[in-house]
């Protein structure tokens, strides 16, 4: 639960516990529904964009200053950081972005697109080590044109893939089905994040 019942994204209600809203956490709303528990009290139902493009509306920025439970945040590097999607497409879907509130990758210094760099590869190796994933999607959208939900703040997504797991479900019911709570799955990537390549404890087909 938030500790700051006063928060900006904290919407109290009537009798029943404080509820946030997702415009307090990064992601990039689908309109697919999820087969889960959400985070804490955070509802997922809406299009809860920023409401301008200024960094004092940007979820990337406003997370930095919280919590890495609160926030979501599995790793924090010099210049940029990592961070979970509240909108996975799949278990361990994350995003990497610069600190600084810029927009465009040619925006990035030279420091910046390095770490940016240097933390997809660990991002790999903590995926990797925690869920055995199959494959992988490393991108970026630049501009709403593109397909960025919160276009003012650069963001890289890493997404783990599995041989079919794109099913019927998004088709038929837009649903996703997520497996994991995302309070777990932060701690889970956070403790692997950095530590030495090894094969996976748990038991899946790491080849
Ligand atoms: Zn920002």
């Amino acid at each position: 639960m938030s500790t700051q019942p006063d928060g900006p994204g904290v919407v109290p209600t009537p009798d029943g516990p404080l509820v946030e809203t997702p415009a307090d956490h990064p992601g990039e709303a689908d309109g697919l529904g999820r087969l889960w528990t959400p985070h804490r009290m955070v509802y997922i139902g809406g299009q809860d964009k920023p409401g301008d493009a200024s960094a004092s509306q940007c979820p990337f920025c406003r997370v930095q200053g919280g919590s890495d439970e609160d926030g979501l945040i599995v790793a924090r590097g010099r210049t940029v950081f990592a961070i979970l999607n509240l909108y996975p497409y799949n278990a361990g879907h994350l995003m990497l972005c610069p600190y600084r509130h810029v927009s465009d990758y040619t925006e990035l210094t030279v420091d910046e697109a390095a770490e940016l760099a240097a933390m997809t590869r660990t991002a790999i190796e903590a995926l990797r080590a925690v869920y055995a994933p199959q494959g992988f999607n490393l991108g970026t959208n630049l501009g709403e044109a593109g397909g960025a939900g919160i276009a003012a703040h650069l963001h890289q997504h890493v997404v783990p893939r599995w041989s079919g797991d794109a099913n019927f479900l998004p088709i038929v019911a837009r649903t996703k089905a997520v497996p994991e709570l995302l309070a777990d799955t932060r701690a889970r990537l956070a403790a692997a994040w950095g530590a030495p390549s090894q094969p996976s404890d748990g038991g899946e087909d790491a080849s």
